[in-house]
């Protein structure tokens, strides 16, 4: 190991200048994880590349000397997706950090993948525009890692995810090379490659340039909020209003526990005695907006909310939402530790999956938060945990592995935005059966076919498998035994 490592580190520095170039345990510490804390690893060391050419001799260089690669954006992923290779390299982003143009008239920007979410929107303002999908961390993930994780948020439920918002990627593949993908027009022949590439983890090419679409900011924009006693009302009242043929901007739930958390955090004005509540926002022009909410009121009374509030001013909606996007931290405050999961059930499911997780709450002993994409049936239960209680983070991991489980036989999947990476793994062969996860292998092969992208990651393998087949004996699972 010792030997490699002088070799990468002699021919890198013909590529990189030193300072481009970490590779003291110290200054390496902070790439050790991703947002998922859980899962640690140091490598060899890190490259901070500038240019596309020093992508592509890096990853020749690691080509020839068979070296993992780990591409890395922010490093806020929360499926241990950046999470370093032992014997690998991470190449971060950080870098490609510039807007590089805005075409407002063909509502489109061409950006590096190290620009921050918020960034482009912040760019777009100027020209009464921006880019819709939101995750909740969008003040510091990048662009880049939207794009690998096909990264979701408030406004996804409207505006589509990251897929539905990206026209064009240019990515380095695994010789090298360099791949230019995606069109300005609707449609476009051959393989859909930017499908393919959007939400593949970093594990078949590092992107290195993105076009975005861009919208317009609406007219109006109103946020509704409404509490409930029982947390099945909230469930129902979310499937009125899409039944009612309303598409909110964003329909956001949050229970009791991630209420009180968030209020003690940021004094959203959030009512606390409620067992549930929703935030709906609605977008558009003025009328069509006024009419909406009140249709959505209409519905909200039919489902009896105690509480029905519209926020009167953009100072209160932004306060409402504050509290919403500041629910992970406020969670982190009222406990040691907390593991955010994240599956997608159909909306009709909401009220007996949650009523489940409730009931496996109660019997691992846990405590769990929701706060989650309640239109787009994306669930994020927050267990909480303390990692210095021996055996719990194991109980945990358990539990949370019995809810994407739970997702699945819902007829939903065991990730709505964040990934599998390395932390779905085992439940890859719950949701797949054998011949597709042998697809998903073979179209990695035929990108990758040293496997140095992001090596480990998103498909499992066979001892994967394996595993979960005896983990799952006692509960035979879909595909246990094909
Ligand atoms: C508090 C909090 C809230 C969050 N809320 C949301 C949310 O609402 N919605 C949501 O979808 N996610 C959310 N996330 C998860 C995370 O922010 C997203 O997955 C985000 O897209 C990761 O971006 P990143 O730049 O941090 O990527 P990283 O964590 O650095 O990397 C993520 C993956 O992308 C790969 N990658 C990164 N850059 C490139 C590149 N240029 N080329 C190829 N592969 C690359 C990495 O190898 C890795 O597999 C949240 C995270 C936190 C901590």
């Amino acid at each position: 190991m010792a030997n490699l490592k002088l070799q990468l580190l002699t021919e890198l520095l013909k590529i990189l200048p030193e300072a481009g170039i970490i590779q003291d345990e110290e200054t390496l510490r902070p790439y050790e994880c991703d947002g998922l804390s859980i899962y640690t690893e140091m490598p060899l060391m890190v490259v901070l590349p500038d240019s596309v050419e020093q992508v592509q001799k890096i990853i020749r260089l690691c080509s020839r000397l068979e070296t993992p690669i780990v591409p890395r954006g922010a490093g806020t992923g929360l499926s241990a997706g950046a999470m370093p290779h032992r014997e690998g390299v991470v190449v971060s982003l950080a870098k490609f950090n510039r807007i590089l143009s805005i075409d407002a008239d063909a509502r489109q920007a061409r950006v590096q993948p190290g620009v921050r979410n918020l960034a482009i929107s912040e760019a777009a303002q100027e020209y009464g525009l921006y880019y819709a999908p939101d995750p909740s961390s969008q003040i510091a993930c990048s662009i880049g890692g939207n794009v690998a994780e096909n990264s979701g948020g408030v406004h996804c439920l409207k505006y589509g995810l990251t897929v539905h918002n990206i026209l064009a990627l240019e990515v380095v593949t695994a010789e090298g090379d360099i791949l230019r993908i995606g069109n300005q027009g609707y449609d476009s022949c051959g393989f859909d490659l930017l499908s393919l590439y959007i939400g593949s983890e970093g594990l078949l090419g590092i992107v290195t340039e993105i076009t975005v679409k861009l919208l317009p900011v609406p007219e109006t924009t109103k946020v509704v909020m409404a509490t409930f006693d029982r947390v099945e009302k909230a469930g129902d009242a979310v499937k009125q209003i899409i039944a009612e043929g309303i598409i909110p901007a964003g329909l956001e739930m949050m229970d009791r526990l991630a209420i009180n958390a968030a209020e003690d955090f940021v004094h959203a004005g959030y009512p606390r005695d409620t067992a549930a509540m929703l935030l709906c926002e609605i977008d558009g022009m003025a009328e069509e907006v006024d009419e909406h909410i009140a249709r959505v009121s209409a519905v909200f009374n039919k489902e009896k909310a105690g509480c029905i509030r519209v926020a009167a001013d953009e100072n209160e909606r932004q306060r409402l939402w504050k509290g919403r996007k500041a629910a992970f931290p406020a969670i982190g405050r009222i406990s040691p530790d907390y593991y955010c999961m994240d599956g997608t059930i159909p909306r009709s499911q909401l009220t007996k999956v949650l009523t489940t997780i409730q009931s496996l709450s109660d019997i691992y002993q846990l405590r769990v938060a929701n706060v989650f994409h309640a239109g787009d049936g994306n669930l994020h239960p927050l267990i909480l945990f303390d990692a210095n209680v021996a055996g719990e983070l194991e109980k945990t991991e358990e539990f949370g592995g019995k809810i994407l489980e739970l997702c699945v036989d819902a007829g939903g999947c065991i990730t709505g935005e964040h990934g599998v990476g390395v932390e779905k793994l085992l439940q890859m062969p719950y949701q797949f059966d054998p011949a597709s996860l042998e697809q998903f292998q073979r179209v990695k092969l035929a990108c990758d076919p040293q496997r140095i992208l992001n090596p480990g990651k998103g498909i499992p393998q066979l001892k994967h498998c394996q595993e979960y087949r005896s983990l799952s004996q006692a509960s035979v699972g879909r595909h246990a035994d094909k």
